[in-house]
C-alpha cells in the first residue's frame, strides 16, 4: 500500500503544470516584447531614412535651384548627387516597410511610401528638366525653370508633416503595446511565484500535519515505552503508510505487553519454585542436621562406651570383639561425617580453617593410625616425609588429614596382600606465586602419594570415580562399604586448598592417588610440636564440670574423665550447670549444647557474666550439629573449644591435655583439632 506518494506527486505535478503553462505564456509575452521592440527600432530606422530622404530633397532642390541661377556645373553634380541619395532612401524605406515593419492591418506606411516615391518621381522630373534646359544652353527662362525645380516643394512639406503625424501615431501604439507586454510579464511572474508560495506552503503545512505531526505523537509515545510504559496506544488517525505505522506501533506495544506479562507471570513461577527449591533445600539441610543429631547422640554413647569396654576389656578375646565393634562404629561415624561433608560443599557452606600445624606430625599420626589396620589385613603402610617438607605450616591440618585419610583408607580396603607406600615432598614443579628461587617463607605446594598394591581401577571407571556416589563395579566382587562420595569430597577439598588430585592405575597391579595443596611455612612459630597424648599425664584432681542431659552420654563419659583421675561433677541441664560453676571452682566445663530448661549457649554466656574467675572458666561445647555447627560460630559466641559428637576417647584426651595442661597465664590460641 502506498497512498502518501501519488497524492503528493499528484499535486505537485499540478502545481508544475500550472507553472509551466505561466512559463510559456511569460515566453510568449517576452517574445510579443521583442517583437514590439524589433517593430520600434524599425520605426527608429525609417523615420531616419525618411529624413535623409527629406533632406536629400532639399538638397538637391537647393543646388538645382543654384545651378539654375548660376550655372555652375558642380551645383548640377551635387543636385544628381542629392538626387540619387534620395532615391537610395526610398529603396531603403520600401525594403523596411516589405520586412513587415508595419504594424498589422495598419497601411498608413505602404501609403506614405508610394507617396515618397510619387514625390520623388515628381521631384526627378521637375529637377531633371530643369537641369536638362540649362545644359542645352539656349537663354532658358530662369524662373520658368527655377518654378520647375520648386514644384516639388509643396507636396514635400505636406508629405513630410503626414509622416511626422504619422510617426507620433506609431510612437504611441508602440509605447502602449510595450507597457501592455511587459505588465502582462509582470503578472505572469508574480502569479506563478504565488502559486509557488501557495505550493510551498500548502505542501509545508501537508508534511506537517500529514507526516511530522503524526511522527511526533509517535515518537513521544515510543519514549514512554522506553520509560516501560506499554498502556499506551496511537491514535490511529491516517488510512495510508502513516496510519499504517500508527496500527504497527500498536501491535508492537500491545505484543510487548504481551510479553511483559508473560515474562512476568515467568518471573513469579521461577521465584515461586526458587523459594520451593530453597525452602526444599533448607528442609533437607535441617533434615541431614536433626539426621546427624539424633545419629551422633546414640553414636556418642555407643563410641565412647567401645572405648571404654576396649579399655577395661578383662581377656584378650573381648578386647578383640570390641575393637571390631569398635571399627564398625567408627566406619559408621565416618560415612555420616562423609554425608554432612558432601552436604556442606552442596550447599556453599564448607569453609576452610586457617592455623598454625605440625605438618609431619600431622601426616606421621594418620599414617600411623591406618598402619596397624593394615597390618591387621597383613599390607604394610610405610610413610616417607622428604627431607625438605616444612615442620610446621599454615593452613587448614582436618581437611588435609581427610584427603590423606580417604586415600589411605581405600588404598588399605582394596588392597589384599604387597604394601601401601606414603610419600610425602614438595612439589618444586609448581612453585606458588611467582619467582623461580621461591624465598623460605614463599607458599608452597605439598604433594601427597599413596601408592598400593591393590586391585588397581579400570580404565572405563577413570573419568567416574570422581563423581558423587560413583563405584567401580567388579564382577564377584562383593560391595566395598563405601557410599562412592569419599573420592569427591576428597577431589573438592584439594580445590578448595587450591590444589589437584588425580591417580594412575594398572587393573591387578594397584594404583597411585595423589594430591596437591598450596600451604604456607610457619618460619616464625617456634613452638614445639605437642608431645604424644600417651606421654602426657593429666593434673590429678581437676576439676570438670559436666553437663549433659543424655543419661548414657553423661554416664559413659563421667566414667572415661574419672579413670584419668580427675574429679567430675554432673549436671542435666544449663541451669544446674550454672549453679555448679556459680558455687565451685572449676578447671574445666564440658557442656552439651542442646540441653532442656537451658541450653548450652545460655549457660556458657551467663557463667561468662558471673563475677570474679569462675567467668573466665574454659568452657568446651559438645555438640551434634555438625552441619550448622561450625566450629568458629562456637568459639565467637564465646566457647573456647567445640567436640563433635560422638567423639572419641582420644578426641577427650586431646581437650583434656590442651586445656587442663595449659600454662598458666598462656594465651588463648586457636587449636588444633
Ligand atoms: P567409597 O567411599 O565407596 O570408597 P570413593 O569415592 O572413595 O568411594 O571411591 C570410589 C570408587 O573408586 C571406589 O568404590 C573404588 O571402586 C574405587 N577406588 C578408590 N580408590 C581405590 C584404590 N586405591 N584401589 C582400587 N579402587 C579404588
Amino acid at each position: 500500500m502506498n497512498r502518501l506518494g501519488p497524492r503528493v506527486l499528484a499535486a505537485s505535478l499540478s502545481v508544475l503544470l500550472l507553472l509551466a503553462v505561466c512559463g510559456v505564456l511569460i515566453i510568449q509575452e517576452l517574445r510579443r516584447s521583442d517583437a514590439a521592440t524589433a517593430h520600434v527600432m524599425r520605426d527608429y530606422a525609417r523615420a531616419l531614412l525618411e529624413g535623409q530622404f527629406h533632406e536629400a530633397l532639399t538638397r538637391a532642390t537647393g543646388e538645382a535651384a543654384a545651378y539654375v541661377q548660376s550655372g555652375n556645373e558642380d551645383f548640377r553634380q551635387e543636385a544628381i548627387d542629392a538626387l540619387e541619395r534620395a532615391q537610395r532612401a526610398v529603396a531603403s524605406l520600401r525594403k523596411l516597410v516589405e520586412e513587415g515593419a508595419a504594424i498589422p492591418g495598419d497601411h498608413s506606411q505602404v501609403v506614405q511610401l508610394e507617396g515618397q516615391e510619387s514625390l520623388l518621381r515628381q521631384s526627378q522630373a521637375g529637377i531633371g528638366r530643369a537641369i536638362e534646359a540649362m545644359s542645352a544652353g539656349g537663354g532658358a527662362d530662369i524662373r520658368l525653370l527655377l518654378s520647375q525645380v520648386y514644384s516639388s516643394e509643396e507636396p514635400a512639406e505636406l508629405l513630410g508633416q503626414a509622416t511626422a503625424a504619422n510617426h507620433q501615431r506609431e510612437q504611441a501604439e508602440n509605447e502602449r503595446a510595450l507597457y501592455e507586454h511587459s505588465q502582462r510579464v509582470r503578472w505572469l511572474v508574480a502569479a506563478s511565484a504565488t502559486v509557488l508560495a501557495i505550493w510551498f506552503g500548502l505542501l509545508v503545512a501537508y508534511v506537517r500535519r500529514r507526516i511530522v505531526g503524526p511522527l511526533a505523537t509517535l515518537s513521544g509515545l515510543a519514549a514512554s515505552v522506553a520509560d516501560g510504559d506499554l498502556t499506551v496506544t496511537a491514535p490511529v488517525t491516517h488510512s495510508d503508510e502513516i496510519g499504517e505505522l500508527q496500527l504497527g506501533f500498536n501491535r508492537m506495544v500491545s505484543e510487548l505487553a504481551a510479553r511483559r506479562r508473560q515474562r512476568n507471570e515467568l518471573v513469579e513461577h521461577l521465584s515461586q519454585a526458587r523459594g520451593e527449591a530453597e525452602a526444599a533445600s533448607r528442609a533437607k539441610s535441617a533434615f541431614l542436621a536433626n539426621v546427624s543429631h539424633e545419629i551422633r547422640t546414640p553414636m556418642n554413647g555407643v563410641v565412647a562406651t567401645l572405648d571404654l569396654m576396649h579399655e577395661s576389656a578383662p581377656n584378650v578375646e573381648q578386647r578383640d570383639l570390641a575393637d571390631l565393634a569398635r571399627i564398625a562404629a567408627r566406619n559408621l561415624l565416618w560415612m555420616v561425617n562423609d554425608l554432612l561433608d558432601f552436604t556442606r560443599i552442596e550447599a556453599g557452606k564448607l569453609e576452610l580453617r586457617s592455623m598454625s600445624f605440625d605438618l609431619r606430625d600431622l601426616v606421621t599420626r594418620t599414617v600411623e593410625l591406618h598402619a596397624r589396620r593394615g597390618a591387621a589385613k597383613g599390607v604394610a603402610v610405610i610413610c616417607d616425609v622428604a627431607a625438605d617438607v616444612p615442620a610446621r605450616a599454615w593452613g587448614d591440618p582436618v581437611r588435609l588429614g581427610q584427603v590423606l585419610q580417604n586415600l589411605l583408607d581405600n588404598a588399605i580396603k582394596f588392597t589384599a596382600h604387597g604394601a601401601i607406600g606414603v610419600a610425602v615432598s614438595v612439589d618444586r614443579r609448581q612453585p606458588v606465586g611467582a619467582g623461580s628461587e621461591p624465598a623460605a617463607d614463599a607458599p608452597f605446594w605439598l604433594l601427597v602419594r599413596v601408592t598400593d598394591s591393590g586391585i588397581g581401577i579400570p580404565e572405563s571407571a577413570r573419568r567416574r570415580i570422581f563423581r558423587p556416589f560413583e563405584q567401580v563395579q567388579r564382577a564377584g566382587s562383593p560391595s566395598d562399604g563405601g557410599m562412592g562420595i569419599g573420592l569427591s569430597i576428597a577431589r573438592e577439598l584439594t580445590l578448595l586448598m587450591g590444589g589437584q588430585i588425580g591417580f594412575e592405575s594398572a587393573v591387578g597391579k594397584g594404583s597411585t592417588f595423589y594430591f596437591t595443596v598450596g600451604l604456607l611455612p610457619d618460619k616464625a612459630c617456634s613452638e614445639p610440636a605437642p608431645a604424644p597424648a600417651e606421654e602426657r599425664r593429666l593434673p590429678a584432681g581437676g576439676r570438670v564440670l559436666l553437663a549433659e542431659d543424655n543419661p548414657a552420654s553423661r554416664e559413659v563419659l563421667a566414667r572415661m574423665l574419672e579413670r584419668r583421675g580427675l574429679r567430675v561433677t554432673t549436671a542435666t541441664n544449663g541451669r544446674e550447670a550454672l549453679a555448679v560453676a556459680s558455687s565451685e571452682p572449676l578447671d574445666l566445663v564440658l557442656m552439651d549444647c542442646k540441653m532442656p530448661d537451658m541450653d548450652g549457649f545460655t549457660a556458657m554466656r551467663s557463667i561468662r557474666s558471673l563475677p570474679g574467675a569462675a567467668a573466665r572458666v574454659t568452657i568446651v561445647a559438645l555438640t551434634a550439629y555438625g552441619l550448622i555447627g561450625e566450629k568458629q560460630e562456637y568459639l565467637d559466641a564465646g566457647f573456647d573449644d567445640l567436640v563433635s559428637k560422638p567423639y572419641t576417647v582420644e578426641e577427650i584426651e586431646d581437650v583434656l591435655h590442651r586445656w587442663l595442661l595449659r600454662p598458666a597465664g598462656a594465651e588463648d590460641e586457636a587449636p588444633a583439632d
